[in-house]
């Protein structure tokens, strides 16, 4: 029996809810006493939550696996996430793995692992997606207790013709409305200044009594608390106007939004599946902006899916370099298994691809720079979340996600500071400290 006296150290692979997913396990091992390592030391267990978004976070999961079996050569090493979930017989071929455990299971792990007699044989731990419950998240970053990640929704019934995701994560469920206050009270209660909304496709939040997202947005937005909430990422198609006006009007929900894109092209947008059009993107981009001119928005691009002509991309260039987007996280298109694109014919070449993300990026760096130096002047909040004691620099996210810097003789770490914003040296923002609230 693996006995809980044990070492046991974590290593997390793509998104916030992963990343939450993974913190909410490694609670549930230290309550039952396990000692925390940091990867890379030597550890008796080590649990490696992978992502299989694209190709590259494959072969990610496979080189951490190798590097946690050098590290610690006797370790039990098991396998979780959306990799573990889909090609669990592919993991089960890696040297020193131990354990496999997929989406339904992966909760169960501090169970399961109790049981387990040996690390000789290689156990698979998958079952089918059909029937998952929503399984509460909370990330809880021990080093500076700023910002936390609440998931409130996992799992998506969409069928974006590149996305493995739903194969994965299984159809979409939601948190309990009742659950929300006491969840984000404890996260107060343990100091955090930040809390991040996150789900799988977020704003088809639907609770079991039939609360959306807006509803969830106006609950914390009338909730006297010190906390203020972030949106992580929302379709375009699931904003709303009651989510603009609440988000507008409200003062502890952060002015960013994240909103994929994927393509500015219509004919793309279709081939993807995906359920808006350009038209219907531009309008939300300028409701937000109309109603919060200080705002951030972030966008997902994805460069080189099948079908894409050099006439497509420029579409996509265009529209982007038109909208007030603020920042772009570009991702260069990879086939995966059993989605619809892996079928479509006119496949982009991969210097192609990799042109045009290089493209994107660039038209990334041009629009966050011009978002920060618009900013000049603009009165903010920022959550202190580092302290660089040799020069008495603080620094954090600003409400509308600008990465600040700030001179204070004194050590404000998690403090939430408003200041206005004043200068940019060499891309780094600075402001002048106005009061500590
Ligand atoms: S909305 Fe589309 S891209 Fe996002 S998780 Fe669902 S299927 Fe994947």
């Amino acid at each position: 029996m693996l006995k809980s006296s044990k070492k046991i150290s974590f290593y997390n692979i793509g998104c916030k809810v992963n990343y939450a997913d993974l913190s909410q396990i490694r609670e549930d091992f230290a309550s039952r006493g396990y000692e925390i390592v940091e990867f890379g030391d030597n550890a008796d267990i080590v649990l490696i939550n992978t992502c299989t978004v694209t190709h590259n976070a494959d072969a990610d999961a496979r080189k951490i696996i190798r590097r946690a079996k050098k590290s610690s050569p006797n370790a039990f090493i098991g396998v979780l996430g959306c990799y573990a979930q889909l090609k669990p017989d592919e993991i089960a071929k890696i040297e020193g793995v131990n354990a496999i455990f997929g989406t339904e299971k992966k909760f169960q792990i501090p169970d399961i692992l109790s049981k387990i007699q040996s690390n000789q044989n290689i156990e698979i731990f998958c079952s089918g997606i059909d029937s998952l419950v929503f399984e509460p998240s909370v990330s809880s970053d021990t080093d500076s207790r700023t910002r936390a990640i609440v998931k409130l929704q996992d799992g998506c019934d969409y069928k974006c013709s590149y996305c493995t995701i739903p194969l994965a994560r299984g159809n979409s469920r939601s948190m309990e409305f009742s659950e929300i206050i006491p969840t984000i009270k404890k996260l107060e209660n343990a100091g955090y200044k930040e809390v991040i909304l996150s789900g799988i496709n977020l704003g088809e939040y639907r609770s079991s009594d039939g609360k959306l997202f807006s509803d969830v947005l106006k609950l914390l937005s009338n909730t006297e608390t010190n906390l203020r909430f972030r949106i992580s990422s929302i379709e375009p198609n699931l904003v709303t106007d009651d989510i603009i006006e609440t988000v507008a009007k409200s003062h502890n929900i952060c002015h960013h939004f994240h909103i994929p894109l994927q393509s500015g092209s219509n004919d793309i947008l279709k081939l993807m599946r995906r359920r808006y059009n350009v038209s219907r993107y531009r309008d939300v981009i300028s409701k937000i902006k109309d109603q919060m001119p200080h705002s951030c928005i972030g966008a997902d691009v994805i460069t080189g899916h099948p079908g894409e002509s050099d006439k497509h991309f420029e579409e996509t260039y265009n529209l982007i370099e038109s909208l007030p987007i603020s920042y772009l996280h570009v991702f260069t298109y990879s086939e995966r298994p059993n989605t619809f694109a892996i079928n479509l014919p006119d496949k982009v070449q991969f210097h192609k691809k990799n042109y045009r993300t290089a493209q994107l990026r660039k038209l990334s760096e041009i629009k966050r720079n011009y978002f920060n130096s618009s900013q000049i002047g603009h009165i903010s909040k920022i959550v202190i979340e580092k302290y660089d004691f040799k020069n008495y620099t603080a620094s954090g996210w600003s409400d509308n996600y600008i990465y600040t810097y700030l001179h204070n003789p004194n050590n404000i770490l998690g403090e939430v500071v408003t200041v206005r914003i004043s200068k940019i040296i060499e891309n780094q923002v600075f402001a002048e400290y106005l009061e500590l609230l």
